[in-house]
């Protein structure tokens, strides 16, 4: 799929008074540690110069491959329901866990579990504050210091990180690169907390690269193990299979891998553990996040 280059002042404007959200709805005045609904994610509504050629990493929402694959993301980590890692193992799904150290840090035990049944580790900063519009330096102790927090606990450091709200700006990307992340990532589609399925931009139905973020649990809401199940019945009808985020994202040095098979490949989701009643989603047109950056908005091939 060609990543989507036209047009991005005009979505830019749009964002600002769209309402996607990737993790819950509060406003960023409102987010604090600790993995509720005010961990949600942002329409930023700035968009930031292309990233190509300034040494600056990549913001990607999708993928473009042409492997039929969509990426499951999680964000904070506030949900660990031991049966969330049985579904991964069982299921082989190589799904990406953005951290955040104040929230996962009591858990990480949790997440080395899913680590060791496949999940990827990745960053979402130490106290997920609002971050664009804060100054490099504190934008970058946020970054290096969860860089370091998982490093110091599972041995490697991340690459690949997503902003709190998606909400970044030039200096995050800055403070991403001197932090060793090599691409930013955000989200086309979202899982809410009832299971449904919104998009942020384009045709409100998956398409192979997307990546789809699900949203942490809100109160009243399914599980995040339910709401996935749900989701996988989804790709599968579509005919898609979960890939694994770091394989499609081309890392400096090691040259394109946009048509690495991820792992898991070949093993779609099994047809006996799609959930009764998972029909056609509830897509929906919700808006976008509003930080896709113009001119760069997916890694190359
Ligand atoms: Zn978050």
């Amino acid at each position: 799929m060609r990543p989507r280059r036209a047009a991005t002042g005009l979505l830019a404007a749009a964002a600002l008074t769209a309402a996607l959200t990737a993790c819950g709805t509060q406003p960023p005045t409102a987010a604090r540690p600790g993995g509720d609904a005010a961990h949600g994610h942002r329409p930023g509504g700035a968009r930031e110069p292309a990233a190509r050629g300034t040494g600056l990493p990549p913001v990607v929402d999708r993928v473009p491959t042409r492997d039929r694959v969509v990426f499951l993301t999680y964000d904070d980590g506030a949900e660990r329901d031991p049966r969330f890692v049985d579904l991964v193992r069982a299921r082989r799904l190589p799904v990406t866990m953005f951290l955040t150290d104040s929230v996962a840090g009591p858990a990480y035990g949790h997440f080395a579990r899913l680590r060791a049944v496949g999940a990827s580790l990745q960053n979402h900063t130490l106290d997920h504050p609002f971050l664009r519009g804060l100054p490099y330096a504190g934008q970058r102790a946020e970054i290096c210091g969860q860089q370091d927090k998982l490093k110091s606990r599972f041995g490697v450091r991340p690459h690949l990180f997503r902003p709190p709200y998606g909400a970044y700006d030039t200096a995050t990307l800055r403070a991403a690169a001197d932090c060793g992340i090599t691409a930013v990532v955000l989200w086309r589609a979202s899982v809410t907390g009832t299971g449904e399925l919104a998009y942020a931009r384009g045709a409100p139905r998956l398409r192979p690269g997307d990546i789809v973020a699900v949203d942490p649990d809100e109160p009243t809401g399914l599980s995040l193990l339910d709401r996935t199940r749900r989701l996988l019945g989804e790709i599968e009808e579509q005919g898609l299979r979960v890939g694994r985020l770091e394989d499609h994202v081309r890392i400096p040095g090691r040259g394109p891998r946009t048509d690495a098979r991820p792992s898991g490949a070949g093993r779609g989701p099994r047809t006996d553990a799609r959930p009764s009643g998972a029909g056609p989603s509830g897509a929906r047109e919700r808006g976008r996040p509003g930080t896709e950056p113009s001119g760069n908005g997916a890694v190359r091939a």
